[in-house]
């Protein structure tokens, strides 16, 4: 059990909270109570956010693509080099950066990740003996790190819009709807084994990489779980999706296929005005990456229209270069503050900001990643993170200032303690597993890197 000098329930801070919880879940909240031999005992605690959107693997390419090359540097060269490392990565590599990845997330706060995982074959192309191969390797390190899983095996059967053929460095990616459909079918069946909190939905990649019948075909494959796809990243994208279909991509989503609540556009940086409107009611999460989005220069997203028509959003960390929630959330205020020439933005009238970003994406993570977590209330999964109110960064402010401290003035070193769904995988600020999963990591990142 846990005992919280604070804790922020859907009704406000409380204090001296006494949380109880039964099979991951939240079964009894008791209000002014005193805490119990064996007890947990935290400063405050909150719900913990999901990361809704990651590709573990290229964690092991940060700090390898910052150095400018005259006249190539670009989204699309930096694409270049994640295909160079994909032609070494090895499946015992692919789990050890996962694990690294998995137990920094929960470090950072997040105790639930929406992997987004496109890489399913052997350098080439050639599908493993095992089709599902790399998702069994996703799954092995959610369960050394205890982190919620949300699955999003990847389809991606073309190089570029106008189903041009796949790229060399494109063959491990690639299937037609029919393998992907078996690739689906092994995945769920292994994650059986998985805590019950686990989900697999699928992704298909993003427009240019399928094509509109196969994306049809393909959707019903989720049968209710979570549909992520890549939308309107970049304008080059935007320029060739519309010269190939005749729309913009979030134009074409909208007018060709059953986009709703239980769908996830990751980016969605470059929308008219009219699709911004368009999407945000359809009920779809955003998935805004903050830190990436900034680190691979798409741009900003449109925060106030967003928010103006009622959108939903979560956060992802996508590439994964830097793993720090905090810094994803003052990512993306700042993101619109420098555009607006402005502040306090992404909040809808008045209020706190990091309170607005923060319990929006806790309740946007969680519906992307089908999870039932978001707030501390009975009946929800236990998804906690636990803060320390008397770190320098948080120790004078009022209740109502809390969230906005951790948004902009602290770090992740303010997380004492994080629950995925009732496992309690990060105490005293460190995953329990931690030197192991270290170890692991050193292995495989030098391996690549001399590789390379
Ligand atoms: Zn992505």
């Amino acid at each position: 059990m846990i005992f919280a000098t604070r804790a922020l329930l859907p009704q406000g801070w409380a204090e001296n909270v006494r949380i109880t919880m039964a099979e991951g879940h939240i079964s009894a909240i008791t209000v002014g109570a005193k805490a119990e031999a064996g007890d947990v005992r935290v400063s405050a605690l909150l719900p913990a956010l999901a990361n809704l959107h990651s590709h573990a693997f290229q964690r092991a390419m940060a700090g390898m693509t910052e150095h400018r090359i005259a006249g190539r540097d670009s989204f699309w060269t930096w694409r270049d080099l994640m295909y160079r490392f994909l032609d070494r990565l090895t499946p015992e590599q692919m789990e050890a950066i996962a694990a690294l990845v998995f137990m920094e997330m929960q470090e950072a706060g997040y105790a639930s990740v929406g992997e987004f995982h496109y890489v399913h074959h052997q350098p080439g192309g050639a599908v493993y003996a095992n089709i599902a191969e790399l998702s069994a390797r996703i799954f092995a390190a959610a369960e050394l790190t205890g982190i919620g899983l949300t699955h999003l095996p990847v389809l991606y059967t073309y190089g570029g819009a106008g189903e041009q053929p796949l790229a060399a460095g494109q063959l491990r990616f690639g299937n037609d709807v029919d393998r992907f459909a078996k690739l689906v079918e092994a995945v769920r069946l292994a994650a059986r084994a998985l805590p019950g909190d686990t989900q697999v939905g699928i992704a298909p990649h993003s427009l240019r990489a399928t094509n509109p019948k196969d994306l049809l075909q393909a959707v019903p494959l989720a049968a209710g779980a979570p549909v992520h796809i890549h939308v309107a990243e970049q304008p080059k994208e935007v320029a060739d999706i519309l010269a190939w279909l005749g729309a913009r991509p979030v134009e074409w989503l909208l007018a060709n296929t059953p986009i709703g609540a239980d769908w996830c556009a990751i980016h969605a940086t470059h929308m008219t005005e009219a699709e911004t409107a368009g999407l945000a009611r359809s009920g779809a999460v955003a998935g805004l990456c903050p830190i990436t989005e900034a680190n691979l220069g798409d741009g900003p997203f449109n925060g106030p229209g967003w928010l103006a028509a009622g959108g939903a959003f979560g956060i992802g960390s996508d590439s994964n270069v830097r793993i720090s929630l905090t810094e994803e959330l003052r990512t993306l205020e700042y993101s619109q503050r420098l555009r607006d020439i402005s502040r306090n933005v992404m909040v809808s009238g008045e209020g706190s900001v990091g309170a607005a970003i923060y319990l929006g994406a806790a309740n946007g993570g969680a519906q992307a990643l089908g999870r039932k977590s978001g707030a501390i209330a009975v009946g929800m999964l236990a998804d906690l993170t636990a803060i320390d109110l008397s770190n320098p960064a948080l120790c004078a402010l009022r209740n109502d200032q809390i969230l906005d401290g951790l948004a902009f003035a602290a770090s992740d070193a303010v997380v004492t303690d994080l629950w995925s769904a009732g496992r309690h995988q990060v105490r005293g600020g460190r995953h329990i597993a931690r030197d192991h999963i270290v170890a692991g990591w050193r292995v495989a990142a030098q391996g690549l890197a001399d590789a390379l």
